[in-house]
């Protein structure tokens, strides 16, 4: 599990050094990463991860809404 942690720490930080966006151009909104959280195999918002992978504002959204009341695991 602190694996896991690693792993995505890691990953946090190659985002934020490559992709920081502080212009969040493309960004497709809170509400739609909500639906990323909710449903992340819909087809509408699957295509969504490609984008967050490349931009840290919002992963770190998608990180904070994942810690929020929504249970996807
Ligand atoms: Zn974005």
């Amino acid at each position: 599990m602190d694996r896991e942690k690693d792993l995505i720490d890691a990953f946090e930080n190659v985002v934020h050094s490559d992709f920081p966006n502080p212009e969040r151009v493309g960004c497709p909104g809170c509400e739609v990463l909500a639906q990323l959280v909710r449903q992340p195999a819909d087809a509408q918002v699957c295509h969504l991860l490609e984008h967050v992978t490349k931009c840290a504002p919002c992963f770190d959204d998608l990180k904070e809404l994942r810690k929020g009341p929504i249970e996807t695991f």
